[in-house]
């Protein structure tokens, strides 16, 4: 039995499939004397594809962004004719007498080396494109695709050292059963995603691809995070009727679906989803949710070459506006950077991508791919209740510069005829300590604020989200999270404007006692997690929720809280 951060509930049981590293493993050939100029034209014919593909990418930023986001592909094509380059390369498989991609390899190494170790922060910058860039040759001289999770002959547990947000995305048409990989956090954009496709999955089991082969039977339990392997037919019985509980309690839950989430003295809050693709509406109706409290918008911008044109775009919010009028739907602009990093930028890799371009950085700086968001966002609003929420603030000058290109937005729109909802709402997401402490000057120019805790807890506590090797201080009850959610509910409140929370803590059964007395006005959630949180309301008054509060904020320590916790947990029959 392997123990893993559980990701995403729900039991599986299947056959697994290994997908192999990522990494390149390029092995070395000797080539016969005959057969080295046929080595030369390899080389000489990726180095073309990869010239193609970079003048495509090139000439789309170029006509979306400007000639400044696209001059980063001039660079990286010259590189790509560098004659000590490509010459040294071809000197090897000469003189050596081997395969073209070990020399280009070696090559593109050596190159790599001499500019990452140099003092000034540009040239070693350089020196990771030059990396990049050999990736791109090599993944051509290898003929390799990144090991597609497409084409499985049969349904499968994907078990694999690490995933992306967008390799998880590609999941939904495919035949997965369910994953297990060695990396990764409970709130790492894999497990939201995963959970949202409804694709059990357990993270963080450290070695797991070690252990499991290829064709092995496993039982993956992704809400105790376990992992049995060529388990006996005893515990398949079990595991079978875990499963059988499970789906019963589910179905008992189904039968508060249109009822309100509201305490039993009056007090009633917004229960709201999270969603990353436009097809998850459907799931999110049939949970009763009173809304989408979290579009993660910039899901329409991975796996693909371009970038989403405003009609591409306008298509889709204006589908989901309508699907879920007259609820609201909260389009949180995009929030690329992090872990969903995208080519179409042409950024270049960041040493700490999480505390670097990332989210509305990302969108200040590239102000005509924001421009073409919110003009999307302001042409579907005409379809229902949409509202726009910025995400990773951390000055409240990011909130005036996004509103005041909004507004220009909006000028622009009006000028051309093109209506829109004139009231649209405006929100920030609260999601860092800067934001969170200086949330009352923030509240001041916002009409809402939601608290994303999966990145405040990260960056509060200074834990990777994503790293299973630090994931045991990934603590949402720590005494500095708690308090902060209830200085910026308060700040809120104090200016007028609503407060919710898109976090994952939202979306914890045993937090939401805590989260409702601490006075927030909406939890938005993955839509599985609803029926639960609405249930635990539904049991409980304002009164036990405030005192409750009143307590945990005095103990010191997360041990003193989960204990007091538990004692004071409402049975929801589980
Ligand atoms: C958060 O950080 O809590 C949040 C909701 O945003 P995301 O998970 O997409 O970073
Ligand atoms: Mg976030």
């Amino acid at each position: 039995m392997h123990r893993g951060i559980a990701a995403s509930p729900g039991i599986v049981i299947g056959k697994a499939f290994v997908l192999s590293q990522e990494d390149f493993c390029v092995k070395k050939r000797k080539v016969p004397d005959e057969d080295i100029e046929q080595e030369i034209a390899r080389f000489q014919e990726a180095l073309n594809i990869t010239k193609q593909e970079l003048i495509s990418i090139r000439d789309k930023v170029n006509s979306r962004l400007g000639t400044k986001h696209a001059s980063i592909f001039e660079a990286y094509l010259l590189v790509l004719e560098d004659p000590m380059l490509v010459g040294e390369t071809i000197d090897r498989v000469k003189k050596e007498k081997i395969n073209i991609e070990y020399a280009f390899n070696q090559t593109i190494a050596k190159f790599v080396n001499v500019f990452t170790t140099m003092g000034d922060e540009y040239l070693r910058e350089r020196g990771r494109d030059i990396q990049d860039l050999g990736k791109r040759v090599l993944h051509i001289l290898l003929g390799e695709k990144k090991q597609a999770l497409t084409n499985l002959k049969q349904e499968a547990i994907i078990v694999a050292n690490d995933l992306t947000p967008s390799d998880t995305v590609q999941m939904r048409e495919e035949k997965i059963l369910g994953f297990v990989t060695n990396m990764g956090g409970k709130t790492s954009h894999t497990a939201i995603m995963a959970q949202s496709l409804g694709i059990p999955a357990i993270v963080g089991l450290k070695d797991i691809t070690t252990k499991i082969q290829s064709g092995d039977r496993v039982i993956l339990d992704g809400y105790e995070g376990i992992v049995i392997i060529n388990p006996t037919q005893a515990t398949l019985d079990e595991y079978e009727r875990r499963n059988k509980k499970y789906q019963e309690i589910q179905k008992q839950l189904h039968k508060l679906k249109d009822l309100p989430a509201i305490t039993m003295d009056g007090r009633e809050v917004e229960l709201s989803a999270n969603i990353e693709i436009p097809d998850e509406v459907e799931m999110v109706q049939r949970q009763g949710a009173k809304g989408i409290g979290l579009f993660r918008t910039e899901f329409i911008f991975l796996n693909r070459s371009d970038l989403p044109s405003e009609e591409e775009q306008t298509r889709i919010y204006r589908g989901i506006a309508k699907k879920m009028s007259p609820y609201s739907v909260i389009m949180r602009t995009v929030d690329l950077g992090g872990d969903k990093l995208i080519e179409q930028l042409g950024t270049t890799t960041e040493t700490n991508p999480f505390l670097g371009l990332r989210a509305i950085r990302l969108c200040l700086k590239y102000p005509e791919m924001f421009k073409t968001q919110l003009r999307a966002i302001l042409q579907a609003s005409t379809s229902g209740n949409l509202k726009i929420m910025y995400p990773m603030i951390s000055t409240v000058e990011e909130v005036r510069k996004a509103n005041h290109i909004l507004e220009g937005v909006k000028e622009d729109l009006k000028r051309e005829h093109i209506d829109f909802d004139t009231h649209i709402e405006i929100g920030a997401m609260i999601e860092t300590p800067s934001a969170a402490l200086t949330a009352d000057v923030i509240a001041k120019e916002v009409d809402f604020m939601s608290i994303g805790t999966n990145d405040l807890i990260q960056y509060s506590l200074a834990v990777d989200r994503g790293n299973e090797k630090v994931a045991y201080l990934y603590e949402p009850l720590h005494p500095a999270i708690l308090r902060q959610i209830k200085h910026v509910t308060e700040a809120g409140h104090r200016e007028g404007k609503w407060v919710g929370m898109c976090g994952e803590m939202a979306g914890e059964p045993e937090l939401t006692l805590i989260l409702l007395g601490m006075g927030l006005d909406e939890f938005s959630m993955g839509s599985g997690s609803i029926p639960k949180v609405k249930k635990i309301i539904r049991g409980s008054t304002m009164n036990q929720a405030k005192e409750m509060v009143n307590t945990i904020l005095e103990l010191p320590t997360v041990e003193a809280i989960r204990k007091f916790i538990k004692q004071n947990k409402v049975d929801i029959g589980e």
